[in-house]
C-alpha cells in the first residue's frame, strides 16, 4: 500500500498573523534536513494544518524518526497508509496491515481514533465505533478501552482518503528553527550549558556557540569535548559556528594579581567572559546571550553574584535552566545525547584557577574597583583576535 509521512505541527499553528512564516520555515527545514539525510528531493503537501510527504516503498522508519526528532516545530508524526474513505474497504486495509506486535499477549485493549476534515456520512465518534466493531467482527482479539488503551488505530479523513496508522510519534516540539533570530550561547564542557543552548534552539533561536578555553594552560581535552557537544547540537540547526576563545591568559593574570582577592576571581572571570561574548554578539548581530546558569547551584549563581556578573552588559541574557532541578537538566542531557560527553572528567579552564572559598555575595561596585587595575580592553582585543572559528 502507498505510504506517507503525516506531520502535525504544534504551537506554530496557533500563531496569528505570522503563522504562514512559521509554517513555511518548518516546511523548508524539513526539506533541507531530509535532502541532507536521504539524498533526494522531497515533495511536501501542506493541507489543513498538516504536512503530507510521500514515502518510498522500502523506507527506513528508524532513520526518518531520528531525523524528525531533530526538527523543531513538529508536534507529532506518523507513517500512515493511504487508505480508502469507504469504511468497509478501509477496515479490510487496516486488517491486512495490522502490525505483528499487537498479537503479543500484553496488548489486550485498543481503540480507534478518527479525525475528519472532509464530508463523511458519519461523524467522528460514530466512525470510531463502526471501525472498532468491524475489526472485532473480523476477529481482533482485544477489548475496547477508550482511556489509555494498549493500542490505538488512528484514522484521518481528508483529501478524499482515509489515512491510517498504528502509532503516533511525539515530535521535538518548540518553534521552527531560525524563526527567532540569532543568539550567542556560552558553552562549557559541563552538563548545563549544552542543555541551555538546546532549550533556546528549541524555541526557534539560531545558536552561535562561544567557548572560553584554558589552552595552553590546560590540555586540549576540554576543547575537544566542547567540539563534540557542539557537533551533537549542530544537528538541530543549519550552519553552526563555534568560537574558541583563549581565556587561560586572562585567568592566569587575574589569579596571580596580588591586588585581587582570591575569593573574587571566579566573578571576574565570568564578567570577562560576558564582555567578550557581548562583543561576539554585536559582530554576529545576535540578539542576546544564553548561559547554563542555574539558581543557587554553584557559588557564582547566588542572586547577588548573578546580579554582579550581569552588570557588565545591558544585552538580554537568557538562562533557560535558571529554575530547573539538576535531575531535570540531566534528563534532557541524556535525551539529546550530551550527557555522556559532559560527564567525562576534564580539566576545566575555570576549575584550574578557581579559589578555594569563593565570594557568595559580591556586588558590582567592588568588582569594578578590582578591575580598575586590570587591562580589560587589551585582554578583550587579544582574546577576540586570537579566537578561532569552527564551522559545521
Ligand atoms: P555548566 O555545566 O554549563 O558548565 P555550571 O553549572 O558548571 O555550568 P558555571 O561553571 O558557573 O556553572 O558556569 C555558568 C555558565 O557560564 C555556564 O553554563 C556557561 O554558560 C558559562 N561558562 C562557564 N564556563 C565557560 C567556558 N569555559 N566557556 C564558555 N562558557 C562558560
Ligand atoms: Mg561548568
Amino acid at each position: 500500500m502507498k505510504r506517507c509521512l503525516l506531520v502535525h505541527y504544534g504551537e506554530i499553528g496557533l500563531k496569528l498573523g505570522n503563522k504562514d512564516y512559521f509554517v513555511s520555515r518548518l516546511m523548508r527545514n524539513i526539506k533541507t534536513k531530509f535532502k541532507e539525510s536521504f539524498e533526494r528531493n522531497f515533495f511536501i503537501e501542506h493541507t489543513l494544518d498538516r504536512f503530507l510527504i510521500p514515502l518510498e516503498d522500502d523506507f527506513d522508519e528508524d532513520k526518518y524518526i531520528s531525523v524528525l526528532n531533530k526538527i523543531f516545530g513538529i508536534k507529532n508524526f506518523s507513517f500512515v497508509f493511504v487508505g480508502s474513505t469507504d469504511i468497509e474497504k478501509l477496515v479490510e486495509e487496516i486488517w491486512t496491515n495490522l502490525p505483528e506486535e499487537i498479537c503479543e499477549e500484553k496488548t489486550k485493549t485498543f481503540r480507534v481514533k478518527v479525525k475528519r476534515s472532509m464530508k463523511m456520512p458519519l461523524n467522528s465518534m460514530e466512525m470510531e465505533r463502526k471501525i472498532g466493531a468491524l475489526l472485532l467482527e473480523r476477529g481482533l482479539d482485544m477489548k475496547v478501552k477508550l482511556k489509555n488503551p494498549d493500542f490505538v488505530v488512528t484514522v484521518e479523513f481528508f483529501n478524499e482518503h482515509g489515512y491510517f496508522a498504528f502509532k503516533k510519534h511525539g515530535g521535538a516540539g518548540g518553534l521552527s528553527s531560525g524563526t527567532q533570530g540569532k543568539l550567542v550561547a556560552t558553552i562549557s564542557a559541563g552538563i548545563d550549558s549544552p542543555v541551555a543552548a538546546y532549550r533556546m534552539m528549541r524555541r526557534g533561536a539560531r545558536i552561535i556557540f562561544v567557548h572560553f578555553h584554558g589552552y595552553p594552560y590546560t590540555d586540549k581535552d576540554e576543547m575537544e569535548q566542547v567540539k563534540e557537544l557542539v557537533q551533537i547540537l549542530s544537528k538541530y540547526q543549519e550552519g553552526t559556528k563555534l568560537y574558541l576563545v583563549p581565556f587561560g591568559f586572562i585567568q592566569k593574570s587575574i589569579s596571580t594579581n596580588l591586588e585581587v582577592p582570591a575569593r573574587m576571581r571566579t566573578l571576574l572571570y565570568r564578567r570577562m567572559m560576558l564582555r567578550i561574548a557581548e562583543k561576539i554578539c554585536f559582530k554576529e548581530r545576535a540578539k542576546g546571550i544564553v548561559t547554563g546558569d542555574n539558581f543557587g547551584q554553584v557559588a557564582s549563581q547566588t542572586p547577588e553574584n548573578i546580579f554582579a556578573i550581569h552588570d557588565v552588559t545591558t544585552i538580554p541574557l537568557f538562562q533557560p535552566l535558571i529554575g530547573d532541578d539538576k535531575e531535570e537538566i540531566i534528563e534532557i542531557a541524556k535525551k539529546i545525547g550530551t550527557f555522556e560527553i559532559s560527564k567525562l572528567p576534564c580539566k576545566e579552564s575555570c576549575t584550574m584557577f578557581m579559589p578555594r572559598s569563593p565570594e557568595l555575595r559580591a556586588n558590582a561596585r567592588d568588582l569594578l574597583k578590582y578591575e580598575e587595575s586590570l587591562p580589560i580592553d587589551e585582554w578583550m582585543q587579544k582574546a577576540l583576535k586570537e579566537s578561532e572559528l569552527e564551522l559545521s
